[in-house]
């Protein structure tokens, strides 16, 4: 289940919530009870992948299939 961060501007307090995608919307209240809470942006289920080669070398394959497709060497 996802987790979303929320805000409370009473106590400006901060907390998760685990529930489901559908109600990450719904208002949720702060652990100390007050309603005034607003959603936070997620640092979840958005893969961050700044350190990442933009792509791997893959001018000679050897495995990924290819050259034996068209029977040149099968
Ligand atoms: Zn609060």
């Amino acid at each position: 289940m996802p987790r979303y961060d929320y805000r409370c501007r009473t106590c400006g307090d901060t907390f998760e919530l685990s529930r489901p995608m559908a109600e990450s919307s719904d208002p949720a209240a702060c652990p100390s009870g007050h309603d005034d809470t607003v959603k936070l942006l997620s640092t979840v289920a958005v893969g961050g992948s700044a350190s990442a080669p933009a792509s791997a070398p893959r001018a000679s394959g050897g495995g990924g299939g290819g050259c034996c497709g068209g029977g040149c060497c099968g």
